[in-house]
């Protein structure tokens, strides 16, 4: 079993009820689960690696709820901007469309590395435009490149224009294939063990994208395989990571309030500091 010592910290920020921040802190974990955190001087004297992490400071790592990480190379349409929601959808669904799976894949790496420079170790993604050749796989690869936990959605748009939907006609799939590419993508790559690095989110994207058909088949299919059916029902699961001493963290990409209230005290007092950004030394499961 590969045990970890990560010790000497300056600052060691738990979270926990007491919101405690141990100084001269550390972790030790077991085969990539949390089994202890406190002072140097009270964890065990070795492990198979350790990880000196004198002038840091080591926080949990933030949990991403909410993304679309097949948009991140068309943030700055002209077309799109300054618009409200549909114009603003109906700008670029053609150019979601034709994302081959090469430009989805550059595109959610970019869009996970923003997200690993701002502390996020744990992301969910709704992607839901699979069409020319994109697909779930390409998005899961870049996240295992990375190194990030992810939760993939295998997303979907099935009603287009002509049977009052709002995408063109197009720009969606066919239920046949959505439902029949669901149920691969579950098969090869979701994991329901504790600490998974890759699960499978059913995301039909929307009540004017989606037929109701294709939405109440959904919840009978991810109900008995464990998937989840919702963006709001990922399991938040921490990493710890860490911020050298002097880190500038920006802005919090996460849509959990919650969480954002949390950690706001610490993170005041990390913009305080400048020089270089958050730094992912390690993947350690609680
Ligand atoms: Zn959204």
């Amino acid at each position: 079993m590969p045990t970890l010592l990560a010790r000497n910290a300056d600052v060691l920020v738990t979270m926990d009820g007491g919101r405690r921040e141990l100084r001269n802190a550390g972790l030790y974990a077991e085969d990539g689960i949390l089994k202890q955190i406190g002072p140097t001087a009270e964890l065990p004297a070795t492990a198979d690696t350790v990880i000196d992490l004198g002038g840091q400071i080591v926080l949990p790592g933030f949990v991403n709820t909410h993304h679309h990480l097949n948009q991140t190379l068309t943030r700055n349409f002209p077309g799109a901007q300054n618009n409200n929601l549909f114009p603003w959808l109906k700008a670029l669904y053609r150019a979601w469309a034709r994302t081959d799976a090469e430009g989805s894949r550059a595109s959610t790496l970019i869009g996970l590395a923003e997200l690993a420079q701002s502390g996020c170790t744990t992301v969910f993604d709704h992607s839901y435009v699979f069409k020319n050749g994109n697909n779930v796989d390409c998005q899961i690869e870049a996240a295992r490149d990375l190194g990030v936990r992810f939760h993939a959605s295998r997303g979907s748009m099935s009603l287009g224009e002509s049977k009052g939907g709002l995408p063109p006609d197009d720009c969606v799939e066919e239920e046949p294939a959505i439902l029949k590419d669901s149920q691969r993508v579950i098969e090869r790559y979701h994991d329901a063990s504790v600490g998974a690095m890759t699960r499978i989110v059913l995301a039909p994207c929307s009540p004017f994208s989606v037929t109701a058909t294709l939405l109440s088949v959904w919840m009978t299919m991810a109900d008995p395989m464990i998937v989840k059916s919702t963006a709001s029902s990922v399991v938040p699961i921490l990493k710890w990571l860490v911020v050298p001493r002097h880190a500038c963290v920006s802005m919090i990409a996460t849509s959990s309030t919650k969480m954002t209230a949390a950690i706001q005290p610490t993170m005041r007092r990390i913009r305080g500091h400048s020089g270089s950004s958050v730094k992912i030394h390690a993947r350690v499961s609680m």
